[in-house]
């Protein structure tokens, strides 16, 4: 599991306000276009669609599947402990989210693991979105990835 990302390395603005403030509610956030209905992130002042302006905040339920991962052995700064999975996480709503998988080896990786987001605050910065397995459980008392 990589250490979690002091408050100086997260950079926020205007236009990622509302992402972050969500993240401190525990309440992953993205933005749906009103004029072409795409959804995205990172937050953006203009769709990256059509360039309307018009873009509205909705909460994504935290679920999403692996679209890719690279494993890190050698990180650029202290902050992390390799080796560690920074993921590309397609969420049901449609968005693509960059973060990083916690609670499982990374060579237990594949493309179209289902994942969950939660969060963690370091230090006096925003909470991060990280992402891990979802398991379910099965009678035996055992579990399963999703
Ligand atoms: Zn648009």
């Amino acid at each position: 599991m990589p250490r979690l990302a002091t408050a100086s390395a997260v950079a926020t603005g205007a236009a990622s306000a509302p992402f972050w403030a969500g993240c401190d509610a525990g309440e992953l956030r993205f933005q749906r276009c009103r004029a072409c209905g795409r959804a995205d992130l990172p937050p953006a002042e203009h769709c990256r669609e059509c360039l309307s302006g018009d873009q509205a905040w909705e909460a994504s339920a935290g679920l999403g599947t692996v679209y890719s991962w690279t494993v890190v052995h050698r990180p650029v700064t202290p902050d992390f402990a390799a080796p560690y999975a920074p993921v590309i996480v397609e969420l049901d709503e449609g968005p693509l989210l960059v973060t990083n998988l916690v609670g499982c080896p990374p060579a237990r990786l594949r493309v179209g693991l289902r994942v969950a987001v939660l969060f963690h605050r370091a230090g006096a910065g925003p909470a991060l979105p990280y992402v891990h397995p979802v398991t379910h459980a099965i009678p035996d008392g055992s579990t399963r990835e999703a």
